[in-house]
């Protein structure tokens, strides 16, 4: 049996090798490494699978956040509604902007960000709110818009877990994650689930107007070059990533099956374990499990994670501290206890290994290491 990763890269690599290998050499052969055919090329290809009018490939998608609210024109002072339970970068770069990041609590099933905490985050001073579709599904994008149309917020969406998962609204419509709010924001971090072989992010939208002003972010705020019309910041996807990405995104469904077939396989084998509380998906989003978490609930989540990372089958803690708990961002606001379920959640989540490689003989393995854990130690 293959060594078991939580993202297993190069199994996948070997899988497209020849495909990759020959469009990487194109690029070589054109030397057309920033802004060419290439990234022109991934990015009608994206536009179309998201059924999105405009894509905006830049660096990474931190800096997809950073040019969103810069593009939005959000002054410092301004109030951004996210969710404590998150990957730093979604409140570094509000903190970043000198705007003010507030932090909401998450739901204790889904992981997700609470709409009615948001309702009640609202002030005279809010701008937008950032949701986050952690794990591979989608916030609860109905109410959220609701809640920004009430309240003429706009809404990013942090769509750097869930690419390929989509939102239902209830009169029937699906629209892809990230392009249901101004503006989408997404990572093609490798060991995301659309992954380049470097960093690599982008912005969705569907706002003619906005795409212009982050065109131009991305690009020192120019739009003829040499004359800056704006303060902008230098982002660019490269080529070369662009060119690997091209050749994913053909088989991004395929590896959003591959995801749920291991979480299926995962759902069966705890099923009679109370102490195990698999992930729940909503109605109205599809799960592209970005990560599989579950929570361990009457047991010590430490140990287990040891007995397993000693028996060969890695597990992670996504994410040990919620934002309002971090050194950097701790605030007056913040008292310890301030959001009780995402304090509550940093002690039970445990990750399982998720990726599109994963087969039979190592999900036994990672199941078996962990139920033998469990019922020892009950
Ligand atoms: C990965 C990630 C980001 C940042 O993406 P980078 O490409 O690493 O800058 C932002 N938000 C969330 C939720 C993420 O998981």
């Amino acid at each position: 049996m293959k060594a078991i990763q939580m993202v297993d890269l190069k199994s996948q690599y070997e899988d497209i090798k020849q495909e990759v290998d020959e469009r990487i050499q194109g690029v070589l052969n054109t030397s057309s490494f920033i802004n060419g055919p290439e990234v022109k090329r991934f990015q009608e290809e994206l536009e179309s699978y998201l059924q999105v009018k405009h894509v905006i490939p830049c660096a990474n998608g931190t800096d997809a956040l950073q040019v969103a609210m810069m593009a939005l024109g959000l002054k410092p002072g301004d109030e951004v509604i996210t969710t404590t339970f998150t990957f730093v970068a979604t409140a570094e770069v509000i903190a970043l902007l000198g705007l003010v990041p507030v932090l909401v609590d998450c739901d204790e099933n889904t992981f997700l960000i609470s709409e009615n905490a948001v309702r009640e985050a609202i002030t005279p001073k809010t701008k937008a709110i950032i949701p986050v579709h952690l794990f591979g599904q989608c916030a609860n994008m109905e109410e959220i818009m609701a809640i920004a149309e009430e309240h003429n917020l706009f809404v990013i969406e942090d769509a750097a877990q869930s690419i390929g998962s989509s939102f239902h609204f209830k009169d029937g419509r699906s629209q892809q994650s990230g392009t249901i709010g101004d503006f989408g924001c997404t990572s093609f971090f490798p060991s995301k689930n659309l992954g380049c072989y470097g960093d690599g992010g982008a912005l969705f939208t569907n706002d003619d107007a906005l795409a212009e002003k982050a065109r131009m972010v991305v690009n020192h705020g120019m739009k003829v070059r040499y004359y800056h019309d704006e303060i902008g910041v230098n982002s660019r996807l490269d080529s070369i990533q662009a060119a690997v990405l091209s050749v994913k995104l053909q088989r991004l469904n395929d590896y959003g099956n591959a995801r749920r077939a291991a979480a299926w396989h995962y759902d069966e084998a705890f099923k009679d374990l109370p102490e195990v509380i698999t992930p729940e998906r909503v109605r109205n989003s599809c799960h592209v499990f970005h990560q599989y978490t579950l929570r361990i609930v009457g047991l010590d989540r430490n140990a287990l994670q040891k007995h397993m990372m000693d028996n060969g089958v890695p597990a992670m803690i996504y994410y040990p501290v919620p934002l309002h708990q971090q050194k950097a961002y701790r605030d007056e606001r913040y008292e310890d206890g301030h959001f009780p379920v995402a304090e509550q959640l940093a002690l039970e989540v445990l990750s399982l290994p998720m990726h599109t490689e994963l087969d039979k003989q190592q999900l036994e393995k990672i199941t078996n290491t962990l139920r033998e854990y469990v019922i020892a130690n009950r």
